[in-house]
């Protein structure tokens, strides 16, 4: 083989990881890289919920990925992928067509799941990119300006759908800027009304119920009303339907924000990789069944190893420490390695969800439950963690919360 050709899918969190890491360890003479993302810049994907409700503007959510990556060492498309041929080591692009690889990365991230409810596609909002965030945030100043110019004889109702960690972040979030909605629109407390609709028993299913319950008590504060035990069945314009304990009943919504669940990128399911409902379940070294030459990475995967069953949920700091460990195997084969390669071991360093500017629950990486300031304290610190393991002490200094 002459000088191999890597091709890496997505500049996420795990992408860009790659990218950032496989610049530093191969030269030139080694291996073409190439990065493609559909947009120039990668965006924070922790931070879209402050985003959303206009607490962080787009362009510190955003991040040229031309400042981050050595444009002498890496060919940088943007583009959107359509298709991952891996049989014919192929992959299809919107613009530029098909690109062939010898190594491939994907880190092509994660959408909305709509778990087949009728309406979320065509009726519900979604905080999932930074489009799709500024769309919300406009959409709802819309609305809200729409609904002062009416008579207000009932509540402007902003329901979220689903209690996890992003809808959790977001009402903390739209609770610390509603008096300024109010003041903005000139709007009175009772004119607005902020509900949640968790299928289980407490938010933040699959968190400790402690944390879950201090989330509920610090947002009941602030004005949000929860609605436990009740599935969304269906969205329309005005309402959604739901059901408890067999009852359906309609709920009136001004606006409805769907925060419920995400899936694998779709071109996963509609490749020819091996999957498990959309996902691909990798290797210990991060690869494909039966595709020695493909890794795939962050939301695209599910780890099934019994070392890694502790991994429960996706998130940014999987994906960045699987980017690493692909850098590192990536080397290793093309540097004639193969025997060499690392087994991925994921290291916790906790996960912390905010609840506005002023309050967070959490769990350490030692199992230790956090709240409040502390909890706030830490979810800053691993934020910065993250803009240093991405653009370094530049941009932690440019960026930094
Ligand atoms: C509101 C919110 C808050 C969160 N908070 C936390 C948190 O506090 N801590 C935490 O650890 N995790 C958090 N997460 C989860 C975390 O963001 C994800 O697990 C993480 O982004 C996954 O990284 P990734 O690299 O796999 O994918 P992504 O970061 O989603 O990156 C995928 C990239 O691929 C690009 N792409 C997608 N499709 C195409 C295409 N067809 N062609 C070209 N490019 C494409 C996208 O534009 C994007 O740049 C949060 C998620 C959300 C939505």
């Amino acid at each position: 083989m002459g000088k191999p050709t890597i091709l890496i899918l997505g500049a996420g969190y795990a992408g860009i990881t790659t990218a950032i890491m496989l610049q530093k360890k191969l030269d030139k003479t080694d291996a073409t890289i190439k990065l493609i993302n559909k947009h120039a810049y990668h965006y924070q994907t922790t931070w879209l919920h402050e985003n959303a409700v206009g607490t962080l503007p787009d362009h510190q959510v955003k991040i040229p990925i031309e400042s981050v990556i050595d444009t002498d060492r890496i060919d940088f498309i943007v583009d959107t992928v359509t298709h991952i041929k891996s049989e014919e080591q192929r992959v299809s692009l919107k613009k530029h067509g098909d690109l062939t690889y010898d190594y491939l990365v994907v880190a092509l991230g994660f959408e909305t799941e709509t778990f087949n409810i009728p309406g979320i596609k065509t009726h519900a909002y979604t905080i999932n990119s930074v489009y799709q965030a500024g769309f919300l945030r406009k959409e709802l100043e819309k609305k809200l300006t729409t609904y002062r110019r009416a008579d207000k004889q009932t509540p402007f109702s902003i329901v979220v759908g689903g209690g996890g960690f992003t809808g959790v972040e977001y009402l903390g979030e739209l609770t610390d800027q509603l008096p300024s909605l109010l003041e903005k629109f000139q709007l009175d407390e009772q004119n607005i009304e902020i509900l949640s609709i968790e299928k289980e028993q407490s938010v933040m299913p699959g968190f400790d119920l402690e944390l879950g319950e201090y989330a509920m008590q610090v947002l009941e504060n602030k004005g949000v009303t929860f609605y436990l035990g009740m599935a969304v069945k269906s969205v329309h314009t005005d309402y959604v339907v739901v059901e408890k304990n067999g009852l359906t009943e309609e709920i009136p919504t001004s606006i409805f924000i769907w925060t419920a669940g995400v899936r694998s990128n779709h071109l996963i399911e509609q490749s020819d990789l091996e999957h498990v409902d959309g996902s691909v379940e990798v290797s210990d070294e991060l690869r494909a069944p039966n595709r020695d030459n493909v890794f795939v990475l962050g939301d695209c995967t599910t780890i099934s190893s019994t070392d890694h069953n502790q991994i429960t949920s996706s998130t940014a700091q999987i994906a960045i420490q699987q980017g690493k460990v692909c850098a590192k195997n990536l080397e290793r084969l093309i540097k004639g390695k193969s025997n060499e390669l690392l087994s991925f071991h994921y290291k916790e360093h906790g996960l912390i969800a905010s609840l506005g500017k002023s309050d967070a629950i959490g769990v350490l990486y030692n199992n230790r439950k956090v709240f409040g300031k502390e909890a706030v304290l830490l979810k800053r610190i691993n934020e910065n963690r993250v803009l240093h393991q991405i653009g370094g002490f530049p941009m932690l200094w440019k960026r930094k919360k």
